[in-house]
């Protein structure tokens, strides 16, 4: 399999943007190698710029749950944009996208949309804040909320990836107010509560923490009561389970409701789309019905919606019984595969979010992700990259399936695997 167009394309990128990527994760930076540049998509596959055919288990990193291009979301595409691209005033395609949302997740009672999954927590953070008149913030350590200033300490996602426990940039006051506590600890957000009684606006976790692989949640119940107790605000990000992991969602598997929400990916149907919502009071504390400031130029832009609605509309129970499947029949795989190389691991899932750690016991946290033998999966990635199946390229990333895929692309994974698993096997530090 050859990359030599790719490699062409990373050189002239490295050239005008830093890394080469518009997105840190893209980069190959944790695996090594040249990233493949991405020509076209077609179901559950991508073909890159030299030919090669992948099976997608990144899926643009999760939006992607019918496959690529499929032909509903393209015509809600197409139709929309040739009625104009953007007017910057109302259109009804916004309020039939946020009727979507709320119908499907109940504690959701009105929605703002926004361009991007960080602005929506961005947002969600100003407004929690705003409601409780509170500064301080808790976040947990490997949970990935986007790019905000405020929540960058020991994120997910790629800064995991780079090693980053936080970015040059954010500065001391940006950070002083946000306390970051072990995913999974109950205790120390119960003493958190205690030492700054009344001065915490909210706590926001990821409803099932996907940005350091999958890893359940076992405290959510227990958050919402210590939040309620204090009254703090839970803002449950759902931009990476949110309309995947079932229909409603996280909220649709565990049934504890958040006060505050956010959504990106699935919703956006690959177009720059995310959104928050939650509680009418809360919500209506948002410019222009109250004090709390957020707009956006292309907030709510007719073609992004259009893409949005018809994936949400598309996605029915069918769709997320078939993405629980493949999610399984995934996991299966690799248990298999791993298990004859004689290679220690875990596979986890958080609802349909997979993810291999090489580890003994189950990772419940930060701490856990990073002590597992992340060194084993360069040459894991390598192995299934070459034989055609495209996995998110770092050991702190979920994987993704999609509804598209056939029983021809389970057979192309598990004809790779048992050489990922040996090469993950003979790797060393
Ligand atoms: C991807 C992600 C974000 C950020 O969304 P962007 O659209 O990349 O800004 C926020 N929270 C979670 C849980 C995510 O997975």
């Amino acid at each position: 399999m050859t990359a030599t167009r790719s490699q062409e394309l990373f050189e002239r990128a490295a050239a005008v943007t830093p890394g080469g990527v518009n997105s840190p994760v893209r980069a190959f930076h944790s695996v090594g190698g040249t990233p493949r540049f991405m020509v076209r998509g077609e179901g559950p596959h991508l073909w890159d710029a030299d030919g090669n055919r992948y099976v997608d288990l990144v899926s643009s990193w999760g939006p992607m749950i019918l496959g690529h291009a499929h032909p509903d979301v393209v015509r809600a595409v197409q139709e929309a944009a040739v009625h104009g691209l953007s007017f910057g005033t109302p259109t009804e395609g916004e309020i039939e996208l946020a009727e979507e949302i709320i119908d499907r997740v109940a504690p959701v009672h009105q929605v703002r949309l926004v361009n991007s999954g960080t602005e929506a927590t961005m947002s969600a953070i100003r407004l929690a804040r705003g409601f409780t008149g509170r500064r301080k913030i808790v976040k947990f350590a490997g949970c990935y909320h986007g790019h905000v200033d405020a929540l960058l300490a020991q994120a997910g996602s790629g800064v995991a990836t780079l090693g980053l426990p936080t970015s040059p940039g954010v500065t001391g006051a940006q950070a002083a107010d946000t306390l970051v506590l072990p995913y999974n600890d109950i205790e120390a957000v119960r003493r958190a509560f205690a030492e700054n009684e009344g001065e915490i606006a909210c706590v926001i976790t990821e409803a099932a923490a996907g940005n350091m692989g999958a890893i359940a949640p076992r405290y959510n119940a227990e958050l919402k009561q210590l939040c309620q107790a204090d009254g703090a605000l839970l803002i449950m990000d759902e931009v990476m389970t949110g309309f995947r992991v079932s229909r409603a969602g996280w909220y649709g598997l565990e049934n504890v409701g958040g006060d505050l929400y956010t959504f990106g990916k699935v919703m956006s149907g690959g177009l720059p789309a995310a959104a928050f919502g939650g509680r009418t009071d809360v919500m209506s504390r948002l410019a222009p019905s109250g004090p709390v400031y957020q707009a956006g130029t292309l907030s709510g832009n007719p073609v992004a919606v259009a893409a949005g609605l018809a994936t949400l509309r598309a996605a029915t129970d069918d769709v997320y019984r078939t993405l629980d499947a493949n999610a399984t029949r995934l996991g299966a795989l690799f248990t298999a595969a791993l298990t004859e190389a004689d290679v220690k691991h875990r596979v986890q899932f958080a609802g349909n979010l997979v993810s291999v750690f090489f580890a003994d016991e189950e990772v419940t946290d930060y701490a856990g992700a990073q002590a597992a033998e992340t060194w084993r999966f360069p040459p894991f990635f390598h192995a299934l990259l070459e034989r055609g199946v495209y996995a998110p390229p770092s050991a702190y990333e979920a994987w993704f399936v999609n509804a598209a895929m056939t029983d021809e692309d389970f057979e192309v994974i598990a004809d790779a695997l048992p050489h990922a698993a040996r090469a993950a096997a003979e790797a060393t530090k």
